[in-house]
């Protein structure tokens, strides 16, 4: 396999490592394009200019993964870049003690948009592992109980307790402290691997039902909360189907269980809405965030939750760079670049188009078995005979897709591994969202 000179393949995308490069499956049939690339790469890249990254040597890649799928503004916003350089000039860090009144600010910002009941906020975390902590830590105080359920396939951090929540054991293996003792992982909704080997609707969400059982005979009989990710994206990007969620409120009410949703992808505008939560209609007691709040890659978290389950002491949770000045004034300028009108009815549009398009390269490419997304989140499932999971192919699409076609695309290693994902910044204009589907199309023609 070539291995290009601007990232090691192997080390590519160390943070969500979703594609183990090694088991990239021999290709010759675009090697000659691949070299020509090849040659012209002489270096690192140093410089991102919207969805664009660019070489030392001014060699353009586009970027359909969002960076670490952080990059809702893309790589240089100018609103923010102006603010955080202002800000560096003034200050960048004072005691969280001091920055309550822009953590104030900030939050009533954030709480516009959010579901209703949804009235309170924590922002002492810069990633979102450790919100989704916090999250926990807030369920376990108010309800008294220790259980938290989460999803097959789910992932929610890599924190050792994060790890040990998130929906596969391959994170886990080689430490014994991420295992939760009190996590219940249970099968999610994923239709089109269903784990009860049924479809949709005629399963009347029995995946959503059978929680009632887990936290009936393999839970410690003190359930906190369920976390669930609105869409599971390091998963797959699994969309659960309608009613979902609903049947999940349900459950959670009549076992007085708190419902967090794990808004770190999702949140701040993804799916064409603020927040899943309420375009989705999710109702969750709690929301996490971190990821595109920080617009262009700077590190913010936020839990939202409702007031009245907000019993954290400030010793209870808090980081030395939590709600520090850069994270609150780039999560600020983000909410208010979301909020410029028809910013996100544009997501929405754009989002609609990318279907399409990727709809498109499903009838044209037989390997694509599954598309599923929404807003500007889409992952195509990649398959052999009889829908098998093809992960080589898929590892094999996002390498030469690099290679050859200088787009940068992420694959799933959760579950079967064979899910490709387009996940472009929120900025992206309708010719780049045409230009990396045809990129695409290319790169799975040279394969097919
Ligand atoms: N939740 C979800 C849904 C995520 O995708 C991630 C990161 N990939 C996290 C939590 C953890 O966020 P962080 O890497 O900022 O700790």
């Amino acid at each position: 396999m070539w291995t290009s000179k601007v990232l090691p393949s192997s080390a590519t995308f160390p943070e969500e490592t979703e594609v183990d490069h090694s088991r990239c499956a021999a290709d010759t049939g675009v090697e000659e394009e691949a070299a020509k690339v090849k040659a012209e790469v002489s270096g690192i890249f140093n410089r991102g200019v919207g969805i664009r990254l660019f070489t030392e040597d001014n060699i353009e890649y586009i970027d359909a993964a969002s960076g670490t799928f952080n990059l809702a503004l893309g790589y240089d916003h100018p609103s923010l870049v102006k603010e955080l350089r202002e800000q560096v000039g003034k200050l960048v860090h004072m005691s969280s003690h001091f920055t309550e009144p822009y953590v104030a600010d900030l939050l009533r910002q954030l709480l516009k948009d959010a579901p209703a009941k949804i009235d309170a906020g924590w922002m002492r975390d810069i990633t979102g592992s450790t919100a989704n902590e916090c999250a926990v830590k807030v369920a376990q105080k108010y309800t008294g109980a220790t259980d938290v359920i989460s999803l097959f396939l789910s992932h929610h951090g890599q924190t050792l307790f994060t790890t040990g929540i998130s929906g596969n054991a391959f994170r886990r293996a080689e430490f014994p402290n991420a295992s939760a003792g009190n996590g219940i992982c249970v099968p999610g909704p994923y239709c089109f691997r269903c784990h009860y080997k049924s479809t949709y609707p005629r399963c009347d969400l029995l995946c959503a039902d059978a929680i009632a059982d887990f936290i009936e005979y393999a839970s410690s009989g003190s359930v906190a909360c369920m976390i669930v990710e609105p869409v599971l994206g390091n998963g797959g990007n699994i969309v659960p189907p309608p009613g979902y969620f609903k049947r999940l409120r349900q459950i959670c009410d009549e076992h007085q269980i708190l419902l967090i949703a794990d808004e770190v992808q999702t949140g701040l505008g993804r799916t064409g809405f603020m927040y899943a939560s309420t375009s989705m209609d999710i109702q969750p007691n709690i929301i996490t965030l971190a990821k595109g709040l920080g617009g262009i890659g700077v590190p913010v978290g936020a839990v939202l939750m409702e007031e009245r389950i907000n019993g954290l002491q400030k010793h209870e949770h808090s980081f030395t760079s939590g709600s520090n000045m850069l994270s609150l004034v780039a999560a600020k300028k983000t909410v208010e670049v979301l909020s410029e009108p028809g910013f996100l009815e544009n997501v929405r549009k754009n989002g609609e188009l990318l279907g399409k398009l990727l709809q498109g390269l499903k009838k044209k490419h037989g390997c694509i078995g599954d598309v599923r997304g929404i807003g500007l989140m889409w992952g195509l499932e990649i398959v052999s005979d009889h829908n098998a999971p093809d992960s080589a192919k898929t590892t094999a699409i996002v390498d030469r897709a690099f290679e050859a076609q200088r787009l940068i695309l992420r694959g799933s290693r959760y579950g079967f591994g064979n899910v490709v994902k387009v996940r472009p910044a929120l900025v992206s204009t309708q010719d780049d969202l045409t230009e990396i589907v045809d990129r695409l199309s290319k790169t799975i023609s040279s394969i097919d």
